[in-house]
């Protein structure tokens, strides 16, 4: 009889959306977190507990970053459709997109220094190890020393590496067999579709503890230091919020200056794909959505809405990565640390191979954030502070990276308008 009222509970609670859900938590752990202010200097280590739930889902979102990436690769690779050289310019035009969110993003952090407003001291032992930048060992790093080794030491770029050229290496070899008549390839494709499936789905499990998460982090951080570092985050949220404006009106002269269509038409005819990317916060979730606006709404040949919306997007996530970058800043400003330029191009590059890696679900961004802040030698765990405020920041950056691959499709269709999809 208990367990059955128990099961309801649960029930009642996993029917709450979880941005509300997130909501609560934060609330609850602010009453919480006053009420044990009290006894902040006789219990410390006991109140220092309640920061266990979210850093058991830090250390594992850090150990389902890898597969994630290696997953996302291959599938992409073993499934899109590409067609001859448009594969070059896409790529060009990914790689320009993120490298100028990147720095849109260190530009307004660097100048709005949101991690300046309230200060928090480190942890002990959690200090930035200050690598510099050494481009021709980083070009030397790419190559791992062994194949599984990036996935033991959860090295981006190196693992970005091998899954690139595995992934060249099966969609020349499925295309081969396709020729020659032979199946083959459809147990490999297999295997690593239900593998990035069931990543996926153990993603959703630990997404779903974020509440708790959300509540012993908030609960400790009030109860031992107040709402000084809350201070901070608004400053951050503002940051991030510029600097998204400031992508959005990129893409908008790209796409005024480089194809036919006008920013009004984009973003009335993108309208219903970016507020199901804000409401869904998952890219992928609303990509049948932004292809049929692209087609529709908005008139783009077929083969530039789906290299853009279907392809691109596996790839192509510059909201992640502006706002992976700028946590990386806006955290060592926290601790009072300084990125200098080497470490912030460290940071440009290791953000484009973390947000390429990025699965376009809800929160996939944390995710790839460990690798980001490792790289510089930041400490991971103050990516918990961000976790409070990642449920609203994931659905803006979202929103972003969706008009981000509708920006790469209506620039694939050029500056002519194709005349037989008006009317369709
Ligand atoms: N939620 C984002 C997306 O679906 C990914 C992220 O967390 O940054 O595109």
């Amino acid at each position: 009889m208990g367990q059955m009222v128990q099961k309801k509970h649960l029930f009642a609670w996993k029917r709450i959306p979880l941005a509300l859900q997130i909501a609560l938590a934060i609330i609850l752990a602010i009453l919480v977190g006053n009420l044990l202010s009290t006894q902040a200097v006789t219990n410390t280590a006991l109140i220092s507990n309640l920061a266990i739930p979210c850093n058991l889902i830090l250390k594992a979102l850090r150990a389902l970053a890898t597969p994630l990436i290696m997953l996302a690769v291959l599938h992409a690779f073993l499934t899109a459709d590409i067609p001859g050289r448009s594969g070059r310019r896409l790529t060009v035009l990914l790689l320009t997109n993120t490298t100028v969110a990147i720095f849109i993003g260190l530009l307004v952090a660097n100048l709005l220094k949101p991690g300046s407003w309230g200060r928090i001291s480190p942890p002990s032992g959690t200090e930035a190890t200050g690598k510099t930048l050494d481009p021709w060992g980083l070009v030397q790093d790419i190559i791992p020393d062994s194949i599984l080794k990036p996935l033991v030491d959860n090295n981006v770029i190196q693992l970005i590496f091998i899954s690139l050229a595995f992934g060249i290496v099966l969609r020349a070899l499925k295309a081969q067999q396709i020729e020659e008549g032979k199946t083959y390839y459809q147990a490999i494709e297999g295997v690593i579709t239900i593998l990035f499936e069931a990543v996926i789905r153990i993603l959703h499990w630990i997404i779903a503890l974020v509440p708790l998460a959300v509540f012993g982090i908030v609960a400790k951080t009030v109860a031992l230091q107040g709402f000084a570092p809350f201070k901070s985050l608004g400053a951050f949220i503002i940051a991030v919020l510029l600097a998204l404006s400031l992508q959005a009106c990129y893409y908008l002269l790209r796409v005024k200056f480089g194809s036919w269509v006008t920013p009004k038409n984009f973003l009335a005819g993108g309208s219903e794909a970016l507020l199901t990317a804000f409401s869904t916060a998952s890219s992928t979730a609303t990509t049948p959505i932004t292809f049929e606006a692209l087609l529709h709404k908005i008139g783009l040949r077929e083969s530039s809405a789906s290299l853009g919306a279907l392809v691109g997007s596996n790839f192509n996530n510059d909201g992640t990565a502006l706002y992976e970058a700028m946590s990386a800043l806006f955290i060592a400003q926290v601790l009072g640390l300084h990125l200098s330029l080497p470490q912030q191009l460290i940071v440009v590059v290791t953000a484009i191979f973390a947000s390429v890696g990025a699965a376009g679900i809800p929160e996939a961004g944390l995710v790839t954030m460990t690798l980001v802040f490792t790289s510089v030698g930041l400490p991971t765990e103050y990516i918990a502070l961000l976790v409070t405020v990642d449920w609203f920041l994931d659905r803006c950056r979202t929103a972003i990276n969706v008009m981000g691959d509708m920006t790469v499709s209506c620039l694939l269709d050029g500056k002519k308008r194709l005349i037989m999809n008006i009317d369709s």
